[in-house]
């Protein structure tokens, strides 16, 4: 920099320009950083559920397979985590896909009180195992918006599963939407765990959990609200949550009308 700024001397639109090359080697220092960070946690969600799948197929192959008591408990464990790769590996592959592919929305007239009375229904056999109540507050009218179905569909998914999995049961879920200015408004309030003050700004991040041990668990990734995130800014909207510990978490969901 010495060297550079004695070149330069006296040009001050030029030292402005040594100032922006430091501050993209800044950023890229961070990106780098964070692929970094994001490849280590990629290899750690994977390996943990590898790992606990060689030890019960070892145990299996150990004898274990002959005890009627313990064979199928064992193998249910392997599908379990199987199943959770599955899912990890899914969600990766959409959050690649949302990363290439960014602003590339295959937008139809969707009515979000359609999709989210359908969402609901899906979900009401897990509502029902922890007997929990919908309360839906739907206006009697609301626009259409032009919106990707999929897309809107799973980050609806993600925010109902998030409250099934971390709600007290016996609880109400409130599900309300309204039209505010030119957007529509999406509000899910559950009545369960809660988030910690230190940890909302940092929810959204991909892997971040409260509680990993709760969500892996629960068979959470830690991926949902990060690709929930990515489709909302994608349509020009914003998810937010708030949230009082052991209350419960409100999520709100605003997308543009037009
Ligand atoms: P996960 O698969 O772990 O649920 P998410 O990205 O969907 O991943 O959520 C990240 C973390 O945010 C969760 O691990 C949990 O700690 C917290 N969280 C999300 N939704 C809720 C909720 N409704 N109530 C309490 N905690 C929540």
């Amino acid at each position: 920099l010495k060297a550079t700024s004695r070149k330069l001397k006296g040009s001050e639109l030029m030292s402005k320009g040594i100032i922006t090359v430091l501050q993209d080697v800044t950023e890229q220092e961070k990106l780098e950083h964070h692929r970094k960070e994001f490849v280590a946690n990629v290899s750690h969600e994977l390996r943990t559920p590898l790992t606990t799948l060689k030890s019960y197929l070892e145990a299996l192959e150990d004898g274990a397979v002959t005890d009627p008591e313990i064979a199928p408990r064992f193998v249910r464990v392997t599908l379990n985590e199987t199943e959770r790769m599955i899912r990890l590996v899914t969600d990766l592959l959409q959050l690649s896909r949302l990363d290439s592919k960014k602003g590339e929305l295959r937008k139809t007239s969707v009515h979000i009180g359609q999709l989210l009375t359908d969402a609901i229904e899906r979900f009401s056999v897990q509502f029902e195992q922890k007997r929990m109540k919908v309360e839906m507050d739907l206006p009697t009218w609301m626009p259409f918006i032009q919106a990707d179905r999929d897309g809107i569909t799973q980050v609806i998914d993600n925010v109902l599963s998030n409250a099934v999995k971390y709600s007290y049961p016996d609880t109400t879920l409130k599900v309300k939407v309204q039209t505010v200015q030119e957007t529509i408004q999406i509000e899910m309030e559950d009545q369960g765990v809660g988030i910690p003050k230190r940890d909302l700004t940092r929810i959204f991040e991909r892997f971040y959990r409260v509680d990993k041990a709760r969500s892996r668990e629960m068979g959470g990734t830690g991926l949902g609200l990060s690709i929930a995130r990515e489709i909302i800014s994608a349509h020009q909207g914003e998810i937010k949550l708030e949230s009082e510990v052991q209350q419960g978490t409100k999520v709100t969901i605003t997308l543009p009308i037009d």
